[in-house]
This record gives structure tokens, C-alpha cells and sequence, in this order.
């Protein structure tokens, strides 16, 4: 791997016929970071006609071989974590330990994809069916499975979809987001070096908007993973056709304090869960729902943990806040909660940009039927509401388009067991906030926040297919 080539099967190239290239930089200082071709439609057609090849051979190559080869990625991705994960603006503390999953990421989906069991069907149950026959399943690989990315966890987002796949015996064409191509790159030289044979992973670099269509819609794949935004998940899900889809979207994560709340636990949670990796985490604490009994006292608690987050330089350990991905990030950022504010919200603490960091904000006496509730902000603020009663607190919850992450604070089981049932949101905690994720647990959103889970266990199952297999004998 050279410093600006891409993996098209087995091949680290620059991009065919046009040789073009772009800069990755720092949203911090401007500062470049790396250089990466731009890959354009040509170089798809590479990629699927490799992966084509490529999945052949992986199909064919028996789970023990691919375990091992995924065993040797994970240790080569523990070793080489200082290459991993540190170039959208994230502290330098929030990379490394985003980087130090990698490895039993790998592992845990490499296990899983020695586990593709299947069913023995009772078929003599079925009226008219005899003990003649024996009926099981088979699971066996998608074949060419299409995985793209966003820019917020660019380590741990590409392994969700890369390991599992290739552990199950795909192959993968990976477009990661465009500001974070340099992870991914990192990353897939593990799996290269680990010995995967060619043709079975590619990496294209390059804008999404080109690449995208021409990759998700080609009939030769057969399984698109995405994570991003609702808007670009409706156009792939528009421009797929027939395939398996899995869709990590976006959300507004809320939180619910009820007036039995750990009022110091639930501010010290909020603290951190609205606020890591400068709030661009799909599961981010967005709102807050408290009863007026306990609001005051709340936001009394929050508002000075909020403030002692240190912002500024991502490389220096002593910043527990960095940069959002762009200037034009921040800049949106900064108006939803002026817009929010010039609307009758009280802006409390922070909300003022420097360059591209946005100081993170408590806005409280927000209305829930605004933008600042409803719309994905994917920033440092969290929207503090009320809600009377419980029926008020489960509707302002489920009250936007989304349903990724929720959180209830409350000492009642009975409370936690209603919001439990009630709440629609894929990941539910109770006394935390919904910022918290086991890489080993299943994940994914309800309602516009997508289709289907991540989690090794159940991306292997989402990245192979079942067939139903019937052996007639004859009745003796
Ligand atoms: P995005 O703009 O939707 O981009 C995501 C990926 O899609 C990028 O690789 C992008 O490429 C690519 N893309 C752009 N246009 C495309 C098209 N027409 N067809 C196919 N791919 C296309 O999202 P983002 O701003 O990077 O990430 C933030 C979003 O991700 C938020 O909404 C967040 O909630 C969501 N997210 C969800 C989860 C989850 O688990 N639910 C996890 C993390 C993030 P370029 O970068 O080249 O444009």
C-alpha cells in the first residue's frame, strides 16, 4: 500500500484512466493528512468485477481458513492502532480507544462465522408427508455485498460490516465516507496482510454521490450494508432493486427523567452522552424529557459538567471535546440552536462556534415539535423539554421520525418496565443514556432509523442467505 492508492482486489491502484487524486484534512487546522485517489465509475466496475472472482473463491474456502485469516487482521489491527481512526476532528482519547476495539471486533464476528447452523425440519409433522423424507437448512454467503460508511466512527463502523461479512464468506466493495477514506484503507491492509485472497475486499475512495448509484443498483450484488443519513438510506433503498438491505440511519435520541430519577447520575450520564465525538454519534442524547417536579434541579446539575468540557486541539490530551467533521457541519449546527433559541428556547450554556467547534450547549424550554427536536442535529447540544405525566414523556419520546437509542432514568421497576415496553426505539437503556454500545450486542433503529441489526451475531446472519433442502427417499 502506498500513500494515495485504494484497494481494488487484491490491488492497491490509483484510480483507472484519470489518475485523480484529493487531499483529506484535518476540520480542526486545515492541516492534510492524507491523500487518496477519487475513484470514479470505472473503478467500480473493477471492484464488482474482482469481488465477483473473489467471491467464488471465499465462498469455496472452509470457515476454519477464514477464521484464521481474520484471527491474523485482528492482532495486525491491535498492532498498527496508531494509524486507525484520528482524521475527522475527534480527540485524539476518542480515537485511540475507538482504535482498540478493532481487534476484538474482528474476533468476535470471526467466531461467528464458524457458527452458520441451520434447523432439521420435523417434516413428517406435516399431514401427508412421511418419514421418507429429511428436510434441513443451509446457510451460505450473500456473495458480493456492497458496505458503506460514515465519517463518525470510521474504525468501528467499516468493522461492522467488514468483519462479519468476511467472516461469513463474502466479498465486500467498501466505499467509506469521503472526509475518512485513510481508516478504512488502514484497516483493509490488515485483512490484505492477513492473507485474504485477491478479489475478495476492495476500497474505493472517493464521493458517494458518484460511486453510490452505480454500486448499490448493479444487479451482481446482492446485499447492500449502509450507515448514514435517512436522506441518503431512501435513495438506496430507491435505487437497490431486489437485494438484502441493512440500514444504520439517522435518529434524536431521548431521554427520559422521571421524578424518582438518580438526578446526579441521569446529568453526569447526559453530560457525556450528548457531548462525545463533539455529538455526532447516531446515538447521542438529542433531548431530555423531564417532570417539571425535577427539571430545575436537573439542569442545575447539568450545566456545570457541560461546561467543564475542555474543548479545542483533538491531538492534545487534554481536550475532551474536538472539532465537528467540517466548518459547514458547524456552522449548521450552531444555527439549529439559534434558530431553536430565537423560537422561545433558553439557551443556557455554550452554542457559540470557533471555526469548526461548536461550544456544546444545554438549550432548555424547548417546544418537542421543533427542528431542534425533530430533525437529526448530529452536534454538541442536548434539548431539554417537560412532560407531566408519563403518557406526555412516552409521546414527546417517540414523538420525531426516528428510533435508534432511548434512555430512562427512574427508581421504579415498574416505570423502567413500561418504558421498556412503550418506547420505541431499537436500543434501550434504563439509567443510562442511550450512548452506550457492546459491539457484541444486536443493534440497529426502529421506524426512519433504518432496517435490520448490526452486532457480529446478527450481521453474519443478515450476511448469508438460507436455503431449505429436502431429500426424497422412498417410503419403505
Ligand atoms: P451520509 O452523508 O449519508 O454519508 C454516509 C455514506 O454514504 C458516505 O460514505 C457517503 O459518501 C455515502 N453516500 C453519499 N451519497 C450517496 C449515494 N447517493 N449513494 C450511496 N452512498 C452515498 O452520512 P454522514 O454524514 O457520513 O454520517 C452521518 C449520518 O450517519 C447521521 O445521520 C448518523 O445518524 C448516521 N449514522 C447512523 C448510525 C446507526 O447505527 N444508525 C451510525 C453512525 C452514523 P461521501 O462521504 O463520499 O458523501
Amino acid at each position: 500500500m502506498d500513500a494515495t492508492s485504494m484497494l481494488i482486489g487484491g490491488q492497491w491502484r490509483s484510480a483507472i484512466g484519470t489518475g485523480r487524486t484529493e487531499d483529506v484534512t484535518s476540520p480542526y487546522d486545515g492541516s492534510v493528512v492524507g491523500t487518496v485517489p477519487v475513484a470514479g465509475v470505472r473503478d467500480v466496475e473493477a471492484a464488482l468485477a474482482a469481488a465477483e472472482r473473489g467471491a467464488s473463491v471465499w465462498r469455496r474456502t472452509p470457515a476454519h481458513e477464514r477464521m484464521r485469516v481474520l484471527m491474523r487482521a485482528a492482532d495486525l489491527a491491535e498492532q498498527r492502532t496508531g494509524e486507525i481512526g484520528a482524521e475527522n476532528g475527534k480527540t485524539i482519547t476518542e480515537a485511540t480507544a475507538e482504535a482498540g476495539r478493532s481487534g476484538e471486533l474482528i474476533r468476535l464476528a470471526a467466531f461467528e462465522g464458524t457458527q452458520l447452523y441451520g434447523d432439521s425440519l420435523p417434516l413428517d409433522a406435516n399431514p401427508g408427508t412421511g418419514l421418507d423424507k429429511v428436510g434441513f437448512t443451509l446457510r451460505q454467503p450473500c456473495g458480493i455485498v456492497v458496505a458503506i460508511t460514515p465519517f463518525n466512527y470510521p474504525a468501528l463502523l467499516v468493522l461492522h460490516k467488514l468483519a462479519p461479512a468476511l467472516a461469513a464468506g463474502n466479498a465486500v466493495v467498501l466505499k467509506p465516507a469521503r472526509t475518512t477514506p485513510l481508516t478504512a484503507l488502514a484497516l483493509a491492509a490488515c485483512f490484505v496482510d492477513a492473507g485474504l485472497p485477491e478479489g475478495v475486499l476492495s476500497v474505493l475512495t472517493g464521493p458517494g454521490g458518484e460511486l453510490g448509484d452505480a454500486l448499490v443498483s448493479d444487479p451482481r450484488v446482492r446485499k447492500v450494508s449502509f450507515t448514514g443519513s435517512t436522506r441518503t438510506g431512501e435513495r438506496i433503498t430507491r435505487m437497490a432493486g431486489v437485494k438484502k438491505l441493512s440500514l444504520e440511519l439517522g435518529a434524536s435520541c431521548p431521554v427520559v427523567v422521571l421524578p424518582d430519577a438518580d438526578l446526579e447520575l441521569a446529568a453526569s450520564a447526559v453530560a457525556v452522552g450528548g457531548y462525545v465525538n463533539a455529538g455526532q454519534v447516531c446515538i447521542s442524547v438529542q433531548r431530555v424529557i423531564t417532570h417539571p417536579a425535577v427539571s430545575g434541579d436537573f439542569l442545575d446539575a447539568l450545566v456545570p459538567r457541560v461546561q467543564a468540557i475542555r474543548t479545542g486541539d483533538p491531538s492534545s490530551s487534554e481536550t475532551t471535546m474536538g472539532s465537528l467533521v467540517s466548518l459547514a457541519e458547524a456552522k449548521r449546527v450552531e444555527k439549529s440552536i439559534a434558530d431553536a433559541v430565537a423560537g422561545g428556547a433558553r439557551l443556557l450554556t455554550g452554542g457559540d462556534r470557533d471555526g469548526a467547534i461548536v461550544a456544546p450547549a444545554v438549550v432548555a424550554d424547548v417546544d418537542p415539535a421543533c427542528a431542534l427536536s425533530q430533525d437529526e442535529l448530529f452536534g454538541p447540544a442536548v434539548a431539554v423539554s417537560t412532560a407531566a405525566d408519563w403518557e406526555q414523556a412516552i409521546a414527546q419520546a417517540n414523538g420525531t421520525a426516528y428510533g435508534l437509542g432511548a434512555g430512562i432514568f427512574t427508581a421504579d421497576v415498574a416505570g423502567a418496565v413500561r418504558a421498556m415496553r412503550e418506547v420505541d426505539a431499537g436500543n434501550i437503556h434504563i439509567n443510562w443514556t442511550p450512548l452506550w454500545r457492546a459491539d457484541l450486542m444486536p443493534y440497529g433503529g426502529l421506524k426512519g432509523s433504518g432496517i435490520g441489526k448490526e452486532g457480529p451475531r446478527r450481521a453474519v446472519a443478515e450476511m448469508t442467505e438460507e436455503k431449505t433442502v429436502v431429500l426424497h427417499g422412498r417410503p419403505w
